[in-house]
């Protein structure tokens, strides 16, 4: 059997590595250039591979074809292999039969990250030996190659649902769906959607979904669409006897007869998403049976993820906050919605095609003054310039956090939470999220 790997990445690499120990012939091709560090990697595992181009001969000649998530589907070399009715998969889907450990599943256009790192953080608290992957960390078929772990936590892109055929978590979670990616969905909202809940298009009788139950895409794909998986809710307004909700201050979890109770002000993780994300984890800790003991000590002990709504620091009692990873306008509102005291809120780059009006009503709220960085502006200028009475532009981080420290006064915060992309003026988000964290110690 011959297994063509499309991409020398992470995922790719792992994929390779997995096919090569199960008896594949194994060739990787990368249209751009394939890291040193997993170039010696492959050499040293005997793999054959290319880059900086696809060769045919050595690619159309493939029984399976393993196709890593960001490569978009209609590239020339994909659409030939599907034209031969090749499979194109993910390496979710090629790894999984090689292991008899149970995943759970995370996706969602929000969140995703967050709570695959509190879900393993509690079942990896609990003492399970359990594996984290998906677009985290490490390869998942790389961690499958060395087959060690009984569990995995698992994030997953809809670029990586787009890709598996009969894979299906015993655990599914969809954190929320709002537009995102749509490029790569024919400019279709549905499509999207779609995918995401191809998440649970596999799951039986035996297995969970947890989703959102606020969620309008989520709660009218469930009313025309069947799942067999048992529907596990979570929701900040409604409550179920079975599913997770919030009352009287205190989040509940509901599964199997069995209920959990803490007080949200005991979680460490703040605002009202990460409620969200909370009660997904719990769930999932419920239904894999960790105690209620360990479930709270871990749920008030997480400090959560670098980039996401995290504290800086407080300087003359000004709070700084690195959001970078808000790139939509949904991780915006939530961000902005947790916001306790007026903010001095720093926002822009590149627009994916936002609707800035879902933000008005909070920014009327609690924005006092807003620093646009980005390249161009305009839009984020038409949208707010009415709104607060202070908007200046700047076009490098160092600026944008020495303009908000002087329009602050004791007691105010500070945001970063873009609601953009970061490709105009910074390498990734984590590059922008890093600069701020910098310029605000070099205050
Ligand atoms: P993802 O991996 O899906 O991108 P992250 O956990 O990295 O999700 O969070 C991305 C952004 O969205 C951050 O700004 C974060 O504060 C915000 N966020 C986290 N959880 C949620 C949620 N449940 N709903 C909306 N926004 C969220």
């Amino acid at each position: 059997m011959r297994l063509v790997v499309l991409g020398g990445g992470e995922s790719g690499v792992g994929t390779a590595i997995l096919g090569k120990k199960k008896g594949y012939e194994v060739f990787v091709s990368d249209f751009g250039k394939i890291k040193d560090s997993y170039k010696e990697v492959l050499v040293n595992n005997g793999i054959a591979f290319e880059d900086e181009q696809h060769t045919e001969e050595l690619i159309l000649n493939a029984d399976v074809v393993m196709k890593s998530p960001g490569i978009p589907e209609k590239v020339p070399i994909v659409k030939k292999l599907v034209e031969k009715g090749i499979p194109v998969i993910s390496e979710i889907e090629f790894a999984a039969p090689f292991t008899k450990a149970v995943t759970i599943g995370i996706t969602g256009s929000n969140g995703k990250t967050t709570t695959t790192m509190l879900t393993y953080h509690l079942l990896q608290s609990a003492g399970l030996n359990v594996g984290l992957g998906g677009n985290i960390g490490k390869s998942f078929a790389w961690q499958v190659a060395d087959d060690t772990y009984d569990s995995y936590v698992l994030e997953l892109s809809s670029f990586q649902l787009d890709g598996i055929i009969n894979y299906k978590p015993h655990i599914a979670i969809i954190t929320n769906i709002s537009p995102d990616h749509l490029d790569r969905y024919d400019y279709k909202y549905e499509n999207y959607i779609d995918s995401k809940f191809r998440i649970t298009m596999n799951q039986t009788e035996d297995d969970y979904l947890i989703y959102d139950a606020d969620d309008e895409a989520i709660t009218n794909w469930l009313k025309s669409n069947k799942t067999r998986a048992k529907l596990i809710p979570f929701s900040l307004t409604k409550t179920f006897t079975e599913g997770a909700f919030i009352k009287n201050n205190s989040m509940e979890v509901s599964i199997n007869q069995e209920e959990f109770r803490m007080e949200t002000e005991t979680i460490a993780l703040e605002g009202k998403h990460n409620m969200k994300n909370a009660m997904a984890a719990t769930s999932v800790a419920k239904l894999m049976q960790i105690r209620k003991a360990t479930i709270r000590e871990s749920l008030s002990n997480f400090q959560g993820v670098e980039h996401r709504l995290e504290k800086v620091l407080k300087i003359q009692n000004v709070e700084y906050i690195n959001d970078s990873k808000a790139t939509n306008v949904n991780a915006t509102f939530f961000a902005l919605d947790s916001m306790n005291s007026p903010t001095v809120w720093i926002v822009g780059g590149v627009d994916k095609g936002n609707d800035y009006n879902e933000l008005m009503a909070l920014v009327r709220e609690k924005v006092k003054a807003i620093i646009c960085l980005g390249v161009d502006n305009k839009k984020i200028i038409d949208a707010f310039g009415n709104v607060v009475d202070m908007m200046v532009e700047v076009n490098n981080m160092s600026d944008a956090v020495r303009m908000a420290n002087r329009l602050t006064e004791k007691g105010d915060t500070v945001l970063l939470s873009p609601a953009c992309a970061s490709f105009d003026l910074f390498e990734n988000y984590e590059d922008r999220g890093r600069q701020f964290k910098d310029a605000v110690k070099n205050l």
